[in-house]
């Protein structure tokens, strides 16, 4: 399986890296290494002094398909949960002023913790879908899919033009405002609609 992420996909969190508003959208990879489950710690890696947490709502590809059109995209996902991108934003920093890819930055071991998968039936609208991030119990980031720039459909719609989706993919649908560091000993605790999702520690 693979990780397939957007970035760049909410206003406010585009605002505050002082990056250009995409005219379309940024697609990167994460591998199958990236992910962690069953609320596992994140280790922090020594390659970086500065990793941002990024909370995101993520698709689960319920079959294959390739070149989706927008209005049967929500055919190819039936399950929805969230993550976190963990991004090393110090590494990207300089990945981005020299135009090199970002693996180093984005798809490292364990930058992809995710929780377990919900039907979407269960979630009511999915265009105004609530989402948020506590550290250490303080809110840090909460998101409104009806916030995005491109939803569900259209990443998906997006993604499948380069990319053959395949039942088991998982999407990262991209992150609000409010990015930042973590530190070692914080308890990131990630939830939808109220609901807590996703509870790990960083260490
Ligand atoms: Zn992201």
């Amino acid at each position: 399986m693979k990780i397939l992420c957007i970035g760049r996909n909410y206003a406010e969190h585009i605002a505050e890296l002082n990056n250009e508003r995409p005219s379309e959208p940024v697609l990167f990879l994460k591998p199958d290494s990236a992910i962690l489950r069953n609320n596992d710690p994140f280790y922090l890696p020594d390659f970086s002094n500065d990793i941002h947490y990024e909370v995101e709502i993520v698709l689960k590809i319920s079959k294959i398909g390739k070149n989706i059109e927008t209005k049967f995209a929500h055919k190819y996902y039936d399950e929805i949960g969230i993550g976190i991108d963990f991004t090393a934003r110090d590494l990207q920093s300089k990945l981005k002023e020299k135009g090199l890819p970002w693996e180093k930055a984005k798809a490292f071991n364990g930058s992809a913790p995710i929780s377990n998968f919900i039907n979407k039936e269960e979630l009511g609208d999915l265009k105004n879908l609530k989402f948020d991030l506590k550290i250490n119990g303080e809110t840090r980031q909460s998101g409104d899919t009806a916030m995005m720039l491109w939803d569900f459909d259209a990443i998906i719609a997006e993604m499948s033009k380069y990319f053959t989706l395949k039942k088991g993919d998982l999407i990262f649908t991209g992150t609000p405002a409010g990015v930042g560091k973590v530190n070692m000993g914080d308890r990131l605790v990630a939830s939808i609609a109220g609901s807590e999702m996703l509870n790990f520690e960083i260490k």
